[in-house]
């Protein structure tokens, strides 16, 4: 598909985002962000969201017995299916604040 990258429409340019951020070019430059502040403020926050997530999950691949750990946490306790038990306590003070 080939077109006229300055008349995008936002959805078009949307579209694309995700394979332009894949190329690793500086989308910063594209013709569409030159006059669109809509896009150019969702790139930003793209960029943000990007850079945090490097922050927090700087290993590309998760260890292998990660997930193992995970369920066996999960299926060695009972207690983790049953959220009933802190539900009255929640009530109880919700109720205390309100009657204040
Ligand atoms: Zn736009």
């Amino acid at each position: 598909m080939i077109g006229d990258a300055s008349n995008l429409t936002c959805t078009e340019f949307q579209e694309q985002l995700s394979e332009l951020i894949g190329t690793g070019e500086d989308i910063s430059s594209h013709p569409h962000l030159q006059t669109c502040e809509l896009c150019r403020a969702l790139l930003a926050d793209l960029e943000t969201i990007a850079a945090a997530a490097r922050e927090l999950f700087p290993i590309a691949e998760p260890r292998e017995d990660l997930w193992d750990g995970i369920i066996a946490a999960i299926e060695n306790d009972p207690q983790s299916a049953k959220p009933e038990p802190g539900i009255g306590n929640l009530d109880d003070a919700l109720s205390e604040g309100l009657s204040i």
